[in-house]
Order: structure tokens, then C-alpha cells, then sequence
């Protein structure tokens, strides 16, 4: 695996200082800021995975700045290390109670700065594999049922305009598995998903809600390509050539129900309700077929 370079933004009025800092933080990229204001905006502009805050500065000080930092879904995860000249235990407590992770003195001590530094760093990047492992689906990688209603939810809440539910099954499924095997049909649910991710706008929300179910809600203009975008992941389903452990070639084929929101839907779940009433049609009337519910 490829080791992310972290970057570090480093806040400070004093460019000594900040001087100081690049140096000791050689091996990371490390974006320099003077000041509050211009910290917030770098935070906006790039994705930063650590921050060092001085306390004291001019205008905004690093209280203030932590705290509007922790305001925005951006930033509120990242984890700062306040940098304080005076160690008296009130600057030390309100910097924990304000969001900051850890602290560090000035002057600076180098070893100890990039210990703290760095096992900060370590935890951030637990925490995302966690998040990772708790949001996707291990063999797929796409999007767990959890994850996926989260994300839809929330593309709903944004508009309901132009939005559509897909609602996937792979067709008679068991049977794949009584014939070929429980490993061949993990594989035949691993080329659904690839089928069907190479074939969606990369603004969709993608998720492996069951077994071998999956779902898509994504927002598109032109219903035309909707439409047809359907189509060929049923088609290219229908083409996959797969081998069982002994040889014989597997079929498969999906079967998908479509809806598009209309002023009768109200939320997604009912988008999906009526996704999953298309899906139950495209099953109970011959399978590998998409069954669209569009005005
Ligand atoms: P239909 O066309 O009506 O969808 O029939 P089906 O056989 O596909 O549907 P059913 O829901 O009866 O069976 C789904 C099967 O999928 C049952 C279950 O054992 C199997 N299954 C669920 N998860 C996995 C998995 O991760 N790997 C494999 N190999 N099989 C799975
Ligand atoms: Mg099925
Ligand atoms: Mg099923």
C-alpha cells in the first residue's frame, strides 16, 4: 500500500517560528499560515490532515480559530495540537475544551513535537480505516446498507430533483450457488458490482444493501440516459463470462426495478419502496428485464 504524504498546517504569527516547524516537520508537507483568518481559508481549499494552532495571536486567536474549525463538516475531524508559549493549566484546559487534541510548548522540542505529532497522525489514520470498515461492504468495497441509506438520504434532503432509485437483484442466485458453489457465486456478486460501478455517473450513491440486492440513487437530468445507462449494466450483466472451479461457464443476469421521484413521493424510502414494487414486477414477469416507473 502507498503511504499518503500528510500535511500539516502550521498556524503561527511569528515566522520564526513557523520557520522553526518546517524544518523540524521535514518529512511532511507542511502548509504555513499567520494568522486565523488565512488558516480558515487554506483548511477550505485543501485537505489537510493535521493542524498546529498557536494560541496566541493577533485578531482571531487560536481558540477562535479551533473553534469555528470545529463547526464545519470539512474541518471538524481534524486534529489540532495547540502550540502555547506559557504552560499554565487554564491555557492547557481551555485548549482541550475547545477541541484540540493534544498541546505543545514553546520552544519547541523537537523530539517531542514530532512524537506527538506524529501518533496523532497515527490515530487520524485509524479512525478512517474504521470508518471505512464501518461504511463499506468488505467484499465488494462499495457502499454498506448503512452507509448507502445515509448518503441517499442526505442527496434527497439536498433536491428530489431529477432523482432516481434503482433497485438490483441477481436473477435466481441460489441456484448459481447450489450449482457452482458458494466461492462462485461470491465471485459472480463481485462482477455485478464491477458491471455495475464502471456504468454509473461518479455522483451516485452505490450500495450493497442485501445478498446479492443492490441499490443506486443518483440525480440526472436527462432521463434518456437514465434510461439507457439501465439498460447496458442489464446487458453487460447478461455478457459476463465467469468460470467455476471446475471449468463450466457462468451465466448470470440482473433484473432491476427503476422509479423516479414524483410529487406522490415524499422521502427515500418511499423512492425505494417504489423501486423494490418495480423490482417484484421485473422478477414475477420473466427476470432479466428493468422495470421503469417514470412520468
Ligand atoms: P430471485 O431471482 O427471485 O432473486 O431468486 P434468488 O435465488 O436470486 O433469490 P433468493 O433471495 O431466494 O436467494 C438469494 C441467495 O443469495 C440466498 C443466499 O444464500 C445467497 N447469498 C446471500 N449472500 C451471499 C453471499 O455473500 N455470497 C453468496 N455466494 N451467496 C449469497
Ligand atoms: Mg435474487
Ligand atoms: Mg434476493
Amino acid at each position: 500500500m502507498m503511504v499518503r504524504r500528510r500535511t500539516i498546517l502550521a498556524v503561527d504569527d511569528t515566522v520564526a517560528n513557523l520557520d522553526i516547524l518546517i524544518d523540524l516537520l521535514k518529512d511532511y508537507d507542511v502548509i504555513e499560515a499567520t494568522g486565523g483568518v488565512e488558516a480558515l481559508e487554506i483548511v477550505a481549499e485543501e485537505k489537510i490532515d493535521l493542524i498546529l494552532l498557536d494560541i496566541m495571536m493577533p485578531g482571531m486567536d487560536g481558540y477562535a480559530v479551533c473553534r469555528k474549525l470545529k463547526e464545519i463538516e470539512k474541518s471538524k475531524d481534524i486534529p489540532i495540537i495547540f502550540i502555547t508559549a506559557k504552560s499554565d493549566e487554564d491555557a492547557i484546559e481551555k485548549a482541550y475544551d475547545t477541541g484540540g487534541v493534544d498541546y505543545v510548548t514553546k520552544p519547541f522540542k523537537p523530539k517531542e513535537l514530532l512524537a506527538r505529532v506524529k501518533i496523532q497522525l497515527e490515530h487520524q489514520e485509524m479512525i478512517e480505516k474504521l470508518e471505512f470498515m464501518a461504511s463499506h461492504d468488505p467484499m465488494t468495497g462499495i457502499y454498506n446498507r448503512r452507509k448507502f441509506f445515509e448518503l441517499a438520504s442526505r442527496k434527497f434532503n439536498e433536491s428530489s430533483e431529477n432523482l432516481y432509485a434503482a433497485m438490483m437483484d441477481i436473477d435466481k442466485f441460489k441456484k448459481i450457488n447450489d450449482t457452482y458453489g458458494h466461492p462462485a457465486g461470491d465471485r459472480v456478486i463481485k462482477a455485478v458490482t464491477g458491471v455495475i460501478g464502471e456504468n454509473i455517473d461518479d455522483g451516485s450513491i452505490f450500495g450493497r444493501l442485501g445478498g446479492e440486492e443492490f441499490a443506486v440513487v443518483c440525480r440526472h437530468p436527462d432521463q434518456e440516459c437514465v434510461v439507457e445507462s439501465l439498460e447496458l449494466i442489464r446487458e453487460k450483466v447478461e455478457q459476463l463470462e465467469l468460470k467455476s472451479e471446475s471449468g463450466e461457464l457462468i451465466r448470470c443476469t440482473i433484473s432491476e426495478g427503476v422509479a423516479k421521484v414524483d410529487e406522490t413521493i415524499n422521502n427515500l424510502d418511499e423512492l425505494l419502496q417504489r423501486a423494490d414494487e418495480m423490482l417484484y414486477k421485473a422478477k414475477g414477469s420473466g427476470r432479466n428485464k428493468a422495470v421503469f416507473r417514470i412520468r
